[in-house]
């Protein structure tokens, strides 16, 4: 697959209000190699780092009343022109997305994935509360973006969502475990013990016999059969 920065990389950024939601998950297993190795590179910006105010105040009441509290536009402005500039500075030809979550954005898979993998720099908005200012959606932000349709409390989940599916992407980021994952969920999988005996039961939960004979040709068939 095509990765179109001269480094080869593709870069996150998130603009959060709950910055430390991401550490451990970038900490663990292949985020971890994957920063470590510069693969990708993903950086989390605290919005309240980019009030003005004494305050640092980064949401208030919605206009015309209403639940709930609105997250402002003036720091994720300049959080976004901030971050685009600023790597628009290195090169005039890289390729940013703005993206926003948002529970009535367009439903992300893995062609969407894809597609957001031709970007260099994905800055991804985060909202929370009631959601952000409408001026946000309409003269910052290039799309929106659902993971589902549920709602949650906020866009830091749907971020790291929408970060892995790309990264999954990206060849290397799977390293050893590559052939493994990607065929994962297409047929079913088992593990020793061979046969469980559940305390208190008579009956043995067992593995496919198939599974334990050896024999791969059988073993490819029986598992082919659930490929369509
Ligand atoms: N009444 C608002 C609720 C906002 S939830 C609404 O229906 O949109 C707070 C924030 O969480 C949203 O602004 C969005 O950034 C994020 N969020 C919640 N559910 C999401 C989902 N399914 N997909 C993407 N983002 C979501």
């Amino acid at each position: 697959m095509k990765i179109k920065t001269k480094s080869g990389k593709i870069r996150f950024d998130a603009i959060t209000i709950f910055p430390k939601i991401f550490d451990s998950y970038l900490k663990e297993s292949l985020f971890k190699r994957a920063l470590a190795n510069k693969l990708i590179e993903f950086k989390v910006w605290n919005l309240r780092d980019f009030t003005q105010d004494k305050h640092h105040k980064v949401d208030d009441r919605p206009f015309g009343g209403g639940p709930g509290m609105v997250l402002k536009i003036e720091p994720i402005y300049r959080a976004v022109s901030f971050l685009s500039e600023k790597r628009k500075a290195k090169s005039e030809k890289l390729k940013i997305r703005v993206i926003l979550f948002s529970t009535r954005g367009k439903k992300l898979d893995v062609k969407m994935a894809r597609r957001l993998l031709s970007y260099d720099q994905l800055i991804l908005i985060c909202g929370r509360y009631e959601g952000v200012d409408e001026r946000v959606v309409r003269y910052v932000v290039d799309e929106e973006i659902s993971i589902g349709d549920y709602v949650l409390s906020g866009g830091e989940l749907p971020a790291l969502v929408l970060v892995e599916t790309v990264a999954r992407l990206i060849p290397g980021f799977l390293g050893k475990y590559e052939s493994l994952e990607d065929v994962k969920g297409f047929y079913p999988v088992y593990t020793r013990p061979g046969d469980f005996k559940p305390e208190g039961k008579i009956k043995f939960l067992s593995a496919p016999k198939i599974l334990l004979s050896g024999d791969h040709k059988k073993i490819k068939a029986w598992r082919d059969k659930f490929n369509n």
